[in-house]
Parts: structure tokens; C-alpha cells; sequence
């Protein structure tokens, strides 16, 4: 029998700055990029005759509400640093900026992605996986996790 899984992806776009404490080179400084951001989910389409959803996995509006509210809306035009930097204590420096993320970690291309996963793993239906998280920083540089299983 024909497997009916679909792989569904939702592609995003943010602006964010961070610094990477400790680095050695340029990366140490506050500096920005361009993400992209690939959030992609396999499930197999559903028949709800008559329904909005109809022979969807999941609505594209659905998942893009969803990232934007857990993950985009959080990191687009935010300062993020290592909270256990010594900067990340310089609480008169920071608050100046509206949207400053301290994360618990080096925020690198790969701690985001494990990050996002994180937080998406468990924000579905139980008929719909997370299959995949690809975040590019630049055109030529990206992460990806895959649920391989
Ligand atoms: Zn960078």
C-alpha cells in the first residue's frame, strides 16, 4: 500500500542580533542576521468532508500562527545573548532595548534549532510529528535537525 505521508513545510524570515561569548573571532561582538527558519511536520491528510480542513495534514495558517507565536515573534528584531555571559548582567545596558532573550545557552545556529525543537516537539496533534527544523543565518551557512526516530 502506498505510504499517504506528506511532509508539510512552513518557511520564515527574522531579523535577530546576538554575540557569542567567548568566541574567538568576529562573533564575539553584537552582530545580525537574516534567519530563515524551514519548521517542516509529516502527518498524513485527513478527510473532514465539508470541514475548512479538509484533506489538509495541517492548515498552513494553523502552523504558521503557531511558530510565529512560540518562536518568530520572540526572536525577530531581539537582542539574544548567553545569560551566563558577564554582559547578560549589565541589567542597565539591556534594559535600554525593548527586546532583549537571554537563553541558557551559546545562541548559535545549533542551540536555536534544538531550542526551537524543544519547544515545537509537543505542540502538535498525536497524528502529526515534527519532522524537521532548518534555520539558515546566512545564505550559504545553516543547522538542521531531523526526527529521524
Ligand atoms: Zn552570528
Amino acid at each position: 500500500m502506498l505510504n499517504r505521508t506528506i511532509k508539510l513545510t512552513k518557511k520564515f524570515n527574522f531579523d535577530m542580533a546576538h554575540a557569542l561569548f567567548g568566541h574567538d573571532g568576529q562573533c564575539k561582538n553584537i552582530h545580525g542576521h537574516t534567519y530563515q527558519l524551514e519548521i517542516t511536520i509529516e502527518g498524513i491528510p485527513q478527510e473532514h468532508r465539508g470541514a475548512t480542513n479538509d484533506g489538509m495534514v495541517i492548515d498552513f495558517s494553523v502552523l504558521k500562527s503557531l511558530v510565529n507565536d512560540l518562536i518568530v515573534n520572540k526572536l525577530d528584531h531581539a537582542l539574544v545573548l548567553n545569560k551566563n555571559a558577564p554582559y547578560a548582567n549589565n541589567v542597565e545596558f539591556l534594559q535600554q532595548f525593548e527586546k532583549v532573550n537571554l537563553l541558557p545557552f551559546q545562541p548559535t545556529c545549533e542551540n536555536l534549532v534544538l531550542y526551537m525543537v524543544d519547544i515545537l516537539i509537543d505542540k502538535f496533534d498525536p497524528d502529526i510529528n515534527l519532522y524537521s527544523v532548518r534555520l539558515d543565518e546566512t545564505p550559504t551557512s545553516y543547522a538542521v535537525w531531523i526526527n529521524d526516530k
